[in-house]
This record gives C-alpha cells, structure tokens and sequence, in this order.
C-alpha cells in the first residue's frame, strides 16, 4: 500500500524519551517512567486515577473483573464495535448483549439499551468509535437509574470531549489504547483510568498478581490477578507522545475537514460533532445513504488497487461465528455495510489524500452514489 490506513508519528522527542528510558529505567528506578506516564495521562485527561497497561483489552480485563463481573453475567455493548471490547467479557465467563447503534455517532443506542436491561445486566461497555462521542447523558442516567456501572471504551477517543470532560473521564472506568494505529502510541500499550478510589485499589491489586499493598508478607498474592504491565520504555514514548498531543490532535482536524471538504459533493454522512462535544477524529468515516446500493466491497478492492488502505467499518459482532452471540440486532447490521474508514496519519500530505478523494469519488461514481 502506498497510503497506509495509519501511522505512527514519532520525533526526537520521543527518541529522546525512549533512550532515557532504556538507559536509566532499571533496579531502583524500573517504575519511574511509568509512573511518570500514568501522573502525566491523569492529569491531561482529568482523571483521579490511572493505570498504565500493555494494552486496552487488558485494562478492560481488569477493569470488568474488579467490578466483579463473572459468569452467567450480562454486559451490554454496541454491535458495531472492534473485538477487542468483547473479548474481556467473555474471558470472564460473561455474556455479552449486543444494542443497535445510532445512525449518526454508530455509538450505543442508548434507547435500545434501555430495552434490554435485565436483573442480570452487570455492566454496559460504551466505545466511543472513530472518536465519536456517546450520549453520555442519556447513559449515565441509564446507569444511574438501574444502579448498573457504565464503562467507556475510549481507546479510539483520544481528544474527545463531551461538554468539556474527556471521553474515559465519566463512567465508573474509562480506558484507553496505545496500540500503533491510534491518535497516540507506546508501539503497543493501555491505560485505566477511574475518579473511583476503591475501584482503583482493587484493579492496583490485580494488576499486581492480586498482591496488596497492605499486604506485609513478601509474594503473597490475595487473589488470582492479571499480568498487563506496560513497560518503561514504552511508558517514555507516551510520555512523548502527550507532550505532542495538541500537534497530533491537530493534525487529525485537518486531516478530517480536508476529506469532508473534498467529499462534499456527496450524501455522505462523516464523523458528527454535536453542540458541546469535542471530537478528537481518530478516523475519518464516511457512511453512504440509506437507499443507495452500496458494494463497499467492491470500493475497497478498487482502492487497494490504486494503493490506497480503506477499511471497512467494523462488522457486527453478533453476526461473528466465533461469537456465538445470544442477541442479534437488525439496523446495525444495514448501516455497517455502509460506512468506510479513510487513511489518517501525521505525515499525511495533500497530495496523498487527493489520491484517496479521488479514488473513493471514482468508486462511488462508478456505483451510482451521489
Ligand atoms: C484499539 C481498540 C481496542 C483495543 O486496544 P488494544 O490496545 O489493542 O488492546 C479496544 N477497543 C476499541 C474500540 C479499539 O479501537
């Protein structure tokens, strides 16, 4: 591919930060940059607490298990969603419930959600995809009102705000990935974070192979915990990373309005940014109309011909074999076929994505879309 789907942008700065990191970060000092990573991500987002991992499956492990989510369990999530928000609920023996999306965010239905809450509903996973922001307003006080905790999957919402609150920052846990194709990267990497001190304690516990910190005996684990440590050298890139986040986050705007202005001659629907939300664009996603007879497809084939990476917006989870799902949903299924993600990265130039324009302009057109 000449125009990858993503890349990374790493500078000097980051250099600087991983040399540092793997010449000084070992013995007395092998916590000193993670902990520096996860004072720093905290503070950047809002959040009370944080938890660097090796990577956001991984701190949603932890997460869901501290909640104590566990066999015979339901946990709602959206059906158009990446499978790594479902895996952790099913490492723990839980079942997940799928929701239809909303048309315009392809975020949780919240109305829908509603409907299928039951006594056993332990939790519900909202991901804010693209960087597109749930309602979480409606969500929360779905929550609230059942006593459920709502947990963000915020890996592809770095730099989305929700009425001044950074996406992760307002359910019961929040997490995010640093995994190389995402708005920042560790190579690969996670991070929780929580404003719930107790919640906090026990993922700190299990995260340490369920080992207390009160605990005075040496290797005396209290629990069966987990093994998602980050490490320092990619704590540093982080740590670099966020030192260019404005630069990154910036970037991404561009790229986004760029693509929205050369696409504008069609019926598209792209990444929405309701009154009072921030959205910090981590993919450019287009959605073709309802009534148009779409062959996303054959637009991809098309493209990769001409070198350019187009993804398909994420399939149904519940339409997965592997999954064996409980639940189905109808609607998410029709808008997935719909919706296209475009090449964004850093170093992207005009001319790189004129060629995307184009190629996608040429494919719909060949297709009849307007
Ligand atoms: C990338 C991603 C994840 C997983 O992140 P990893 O760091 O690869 O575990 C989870 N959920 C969503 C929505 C993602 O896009």
């Amino acid at each position: 591919m000449n125009i990858p789907i993503s890349k990374a942008s790493i500078t000097e700065v980051e250099i600087r930060w991983a040399l540092e990191a793997v010449t000084n970060g070992w013995g007395t000092r092998g916590n000193e940059y993670i902990a520096r990573f996860e004072q720093r991500f905290k503070d950047h987002v809002g959040a009370a607490h944080a938890i660097a991992t090796s990577s956001a499956t991984g701190a949603l492990h932890m997460g869901l298990a501290a909640l104590g989510v566990g066999p015979g369990d339901e946990v709602l999530l959206a059906d158009i969603n990446w499978i790594a928000t479902l895996a952790p609920i099913r490492y723990l023996g839980a079942i997940p419930i799928f929701t239809e999306v909303d048309p315009r965010s392809l975020c949780m239905d919240p109305e829908d959600a509603a409907k299928k809450i039951t006594p056993r509903t332990k939790a519900i996973v909202v991901t804010h995809l693209y960087g597109n922001l749930c309602d979480m307003n409606r969500l929360l006080e779905l929550g609230e009102t059942h006593g459920i905790p709502i947990i963000e999957d915020a890996a592809e919402a770095m730099g989305s705000y929700f009425f001044q609150r950074h996406a992760g920052t307002m359910g019961h846990f929040g997490v995010f990935s640093f995994h190389g194709s995402k708005t920042m990267t560790t190579g690969e990497g996670g991070m929780l974070i929580t404003q719930d001190e107790n919640l906090y304690e026990r993922v700190l516990m299990l995260s340490h192979h369920g080992r207390s910190k009160d605990e005075t005996r040496q290797f005396y684990p209290a629990a069966i915990g987990f093994k998602y440590k980050t490490t320092n050298m990619a704590a540093a890139i982080g740590i670099g990373q966020l030192e260019r986040i404005d630069q990154l986050l910036t970037k991404r705007r561009e790229v986004f309005e760029y693509y929205r202005d050369g696409l504008k001659d069609f019926a598209l629907e792209m990444n929405p940014e309701p009154q009072g939300c921030i959205n910090g664009l981590w993919m450019p996603t287009f959605v073709v109309g309802e009534h148009s007879n779409f062959n996303r497809e054959l637009l991809i084939r098309q493209a990769k011909a001409r070198g350019v990476d187009l993804r398909s917006v994420f399939w149904p989870l519940s339409g997965l074999d592997c999954v064996q799902a409980q639940n189905t949903t109808e609607k998410a299924f029709a808008l997935s076929l719909r919706g296209v993600n475009l090449p964004s990265y850093f170093d992207i130039t005009h001319s790189e994505m004129d060629t995307v324009i184009g190629t996608v302009a040429d494919g719909l057109h060949d297709q009849g879309i307007r």
